[in-house]
């Protein structure tokens, strides 16, 4: 299959006049699958009412079946058709959030959305993407769109059109190249099917934005428990984001640091490590990949996945990444960082 190309200008508002979006619905109301940009990262699109479209997302991606799609949608309105009256909370976090990245979890319609978006289950994920290109595609084509990240299963996500066609180039009908994303990490996923609502993926909009508007929100204790069983993980069961020389996640100082740079080096080992601007000039090893501002955690969200899939073009035999606090969008930043390391720590004691 030879992959289309289309080039847009995400800072018009409108794209009326964007003759090349038309195509793009068309082929989503044609059943193909098309990757466009979203504010997180871009997505793999098709039409989450057809099995035979959805079932060419998890073909393209190489994506297990049990692990559902996030649908999206262009207008509140087009709601009603998918999914059960909606709570106050999830009232609430849809008008402050969306458009955003916010996918919020609710008890689906039956027989509206292919099972296959579902994976079986009562319920379904949803969320209104706040980028032009994005959202215009959807409202062209006319459609709930499912669209999870537009990479290969297990690699890091995308946050260019280059890192889609590096994965998919042949696999699927086309690109929008859109530029680069904005937030850079996918979107946060809160489950508003029970009383209370609960992050069971930590991502773009953080904890403490979501408790400003619906007061408590919780923690999947999966997430938790992910991080507590770290030490004892076989690396290869956690391999999400992954480059191909390993990650270890450093607790300790900047010289602790060089040190285990030194030391592997010593040993004839080309040694990477994930830096930050303010320590671009502390390290001595073969690759320093600059991360973003230790003092922005939102430019290190943004910067993430270009500098774990850019180390597949350099030659490194293993990688050290400094850790960042599990605050704010910290959180998101390392359940990433925690998954591309295979939950490897090394901690200074
Ligand atoms: P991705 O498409 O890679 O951004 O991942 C979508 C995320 O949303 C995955 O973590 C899914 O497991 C999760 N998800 C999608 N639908 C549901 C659902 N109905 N219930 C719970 N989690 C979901
Ligand atoms: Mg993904």
């Amino acid at each position: 299959m030879k992959t289309i190309q289309w080039f847009v200008d995400n800072n018009v508002d409108t794209f009326s006049s964007h003759p090349q979006l038309e195509e793009v619905a068309k082929l989503l109301q044609e059943n193909e699958v098309v990757a466009f940009p979203t504010e997180t990262v871009y997505g793999l699109g098709a039409n989450a009412k057809s099995d035979a479209a959805v079932a060419k997302i998890y073909e393209a991606k190489g994506r297990p079946s049990d692990n559902p799609l996030i649908v999206h949608i262009a207008e509140t309105g087009q709601l009603e058709e998918l999914v059960e009256d909606l709570s106050e909370t999830a009232k609430k976090l849809i008008d402050h959030f969306w458009p955003g990245p916010l996918t919020i979890i609710l008890k689906r319609k039956p027989n509206v959305l292919s099972e296959k978006v579902t994976a079986g289950l009562e319920t379904v994920a949803i969320r209104m993407p706040d980028h032009p290109v994005a959202l215009e595609i959807i409202r062209k084509a006319q459609l709930p769109i499912a669209a999870p990240s537009a990479n290969s299963s297990g690699k890091p996500s995308p946050t260019a059109a280059t890192h889609v066609l590096e994965d998919l180039n042949g696999r699927i009908a086309g690109v929008v190249d859109g530029g680069g994303t904005g937030v850079g990490l996918e979107s946060t996923v809160v489950d508003c099917t029970q009383e209370k609502p609960m992050i069971l993926r930590p991502g773009g909009v953080t904890k403490e934005e979501l408790e400003k508007v619906v007061g408590e929100v919780f923690i999947d204790p999966a997430l938790e428990n992910d991080k507590i069983s770290r030490p004892k993980s076989p690396g290869m069961k956690y391999t999400h984001y992954a480059p191909n020389a390993p990650v270890y996640l450093v607790e300790g100082t900047t010289a602790f640091i060089q040190e285990l740079i030194a030391n592997k080096r010593e040993k004839g080992l080309r040694v990477g490590v994930i830096a930050t601007e303010e320590t671009e000039n502390v390290y001595q090893a073969d690759v320093v990949s600059i991360c973003g501002q230790r003092s922005d955690l939102k430019t290190v969200a943004h910067t993430l996945y270009d500098t774990l899939r850019e180390f597949n073009n350099k030659d490194v035999d293993i990688i050290f990444s400094e850790v960042f606090p599990q605050e704010g969008i910290g959180l998101a930043i390392m359940n990433r960082l925690e998954k591309a390391a295979g939950h490897r720590w090394i901690h200074q004691h």
